[in-house]
């Protein structure tokens, strides 16, 4: 019997498993996606998760962010991280860093994914691997804690992530939230000559049409 099985081998799945080798722990994860997985996402570590990667010995090359503007039109509202930088990365560099930092601590990544789940006082078995404990990372809309009959009442409502990314030198060192009425858009240097711009709304349309809703863009 392993200490702890993982569900999900994203940043969140990854880091826990990472975490678990540190503590001396056996662990494996089940991730059905072969890395480096990519997803739309904003790419922006905080001050705090730079720090955490740190400590858990993940250093992913990126690009320094010193803060954080919110932008909605003609008002803007600003201010630096107060003590470190954070760091724009890209998703697939930052799940590579955390992929090979936790097989080379040792952690087993099996593809599969997990589905019933069954647990004695002392085990939980699942994908066909039996451990004390089992932890799930599957995601914002979990569905091992579906199944486990986890969820809390009213739990996380549903929006639509894009994202592109665009060759141009950045033309600032912070990542830009801009607003429209249909949703947020996360603009995030993440390289010397790359910026990303995800789009994050309630309303199901293409990339293009939401960026319209963002003329500063
Ligand atoms: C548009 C957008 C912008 C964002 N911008 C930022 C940002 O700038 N900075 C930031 O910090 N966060 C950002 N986030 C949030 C960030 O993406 C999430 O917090 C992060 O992905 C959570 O990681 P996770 O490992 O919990 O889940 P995920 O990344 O969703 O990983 C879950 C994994 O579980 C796997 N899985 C699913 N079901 C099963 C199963 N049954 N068995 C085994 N595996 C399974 C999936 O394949 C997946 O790889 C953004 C999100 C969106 C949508």
């Amino acid at each position: 019997m392993i200490d702890v099985l993982v569900a999900g081998g994203g940043p969140a799945g990854l880091a826990a498993a990472v975490h678990a080798r540190l503590a001396g722990l056996t662990a494996v994860v089940v991730e059905p996606r072969t890395a480096p997985v990519d997803k739309a996402c904003g790419e922006g570590v905080m001050p705090g998760g730079v720090a955490s990667l740190r400590a858990l010995g993940v250093e992913p090359a990126g690009r320094e962010l010193r803060g954080i503007r919110y932008v909605d039109g003609v008002r803007r509202a600003e201010a630096p991280f107060r003590d470190r930088p954070g760091l724009g990365v890209r998703r697939t560099t930052l799940h590579r860093a955390l992929h090979e930092r936790a097989l080379g601590l040792g952690v087993r990544i099996v593809p599969g994914k997990v589905g019933e789940v069954r647990q004695t006082r002392d085990s939980v078995t699942a994908a066909g691997i039996t451990a004390r404990w089992l932890i799930a990372a599957d995601g914002l809309h979990s569905p091992v804690r579906r199944r486990l009959g986890l969820e809390l009442p009213g739990g996380p409502r549903g929006r639509y992530g894009l994202r592109r990314h665009y060759r141009l030198a950045p033309w600032t060192d912070f990542v830009e939230v801009h607003w429209s009425g249909q949703g947020e858009a996360y603009v995030t240097p993440v390289a010397d000559g790359l910026v990303g711009v995800a789009v994050l709304s309630r309303v199901r349309r293409g990339y293009d049409e939401h960026l319209d809703g963002f003329p500063a863009l």
